[in-house]
């Protein structure tokens, strides 16, 4: 029969259109991977690249090590970025009367962080990932405590304390393992003596990713999940819809001269300094996704396409079909 013949070619093609859909996230990790060995851009230009550029100028704080950039932003907080490495990494030190907590663990195995931290304190130093991807744990090895959100997902992961990360969760082949000493739960305070932080999950960037709040302090350490210049929300388990949901979530708890700092640098409106954006760049990364969503922001590219989000900020997505 004819008509069966049809039905049966119009299911399979669909199956395939359902499947190709699917495996898109992964196919476009494995191909920025290709594109970062190769040190080829895949991605869409943005409109303009003086965007992302920060001020001439002297950049904040003094280089150590001959790698990182150490600059204190409160009382016993440091920011430590990374300019050498690609884009720009940075990572947070809170040192309180008892112990330290570092969030991220730097970009590469080439050089120790612990070496910058031990002109900073002596304490003992508990280390957390913002998220499982390649620049910000390739430096957990330096690391003894070691702190991980406590998610079924990342528990999943973990044979006993010693995790191994995937192929997409680290986002580069070669992942690093590394044993988990404490479990962190969503919402848990971790206090380091006569300071204290409490770990949130915001997924959006991964479905891993944390926030660290310092209510005493009104600022919120971001990881990969809001930054200056471009957000990455296009890599296998990101999510714009999560990212909406955890936004909304943030905006209902922050007080609004809250300061966010994120994991890449740089602000356009000064010279280099550590990464941060307020709670209103936070309603715009909003704004933006909800657009984007709705299909009336116009973006740049094909595949991963390179959307507005306001002066400070633009944002990788899919095409509309690998969006969720
Ligand atoms: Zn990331």
């Amino acid at each position: 029969m004819r008509w069966r013949k049809w039905i049966g070619g119009l299911a399979v093609a669909a199956g395939a259109m359902a499947l190709l859909v699917a495996l898109l996230p992964f196919a476009f990790a494995e191909l920025t991977m290709v594109a970062a060995r190769l040190e080829t851009n895949i991605m869409p230009a943005p409109a303009n690249p003086a965007q992302f550029r920060p001020l001439p100028g002297r950049a904040a704080g003094a280089v150590v090590d001959g790698h990182w950039r150490v600059e204190q932003i409160a009382p016993g907080t440091w920011a430590i970025g990374e300019p050498a490495a690609d884009p720009d990494n940075y990572e947070y030190l809170l040192v309180g009367t008892r112990r330290a907590l570092l969030i991220d663990s730097g970009a590469t195995r080439a050089h120790d962080i612990s070496r910058a931290i031990a002109g900073l304190t002596k304490l003992p130093v508990t280390v957390i990932p913002s998220h499982l991807h390649h620049d910000h744990t390739n430096g957990l090895g330096f690391f003894r405590d070691i702190a991980l959100i406590d998610l079924p997902e990342t528990r999943a992961r973990a044979q006993g304390k010693e995790v191994r990360l995937g192929r997409y969760q680290f986002a580069r082949p070669d992942p690093v393992d590394f044993t988990v000493t404490q479990w962190i739960r969503p919402g848990e305070t971790i206090d380091l003596g006569d300071r204290s932080v409490t770990i949130l999950s915001t997924p959006g960037h991964t479905t891993n990713s944390i926030s660290v709040w310092e209510p005493a302090g009104k600022r919120l350490y971001t990881g990969d999940f809001l930054y200056p210049t471009t957000l990455y929300a296009f890599v296998p388990d990101s999510s714009l819809s999560t990212y909406v949901t955890t936004i909304d979530r943030l905006l209902a708890m922050l007080p609004p001269d809250t300061r966010l700092y994120g994991a890449h640098c740089c602000r356009n409106d000064a010279p280099p300094q550590a990464p941060w954006l307020s709670t209103v760049d936070l309603e715009d990364t909003r704004t933006a996704i909800k657009r984007i969503q709705s299909g009336d922001l116009e973006g740049r590219g094909f595949i991963i396409r390179r959307f507005p989000v306001n002066s400070q900020m633009t944002l990788l997505t899919l095409y509309p079909l690998a969006n969720r």
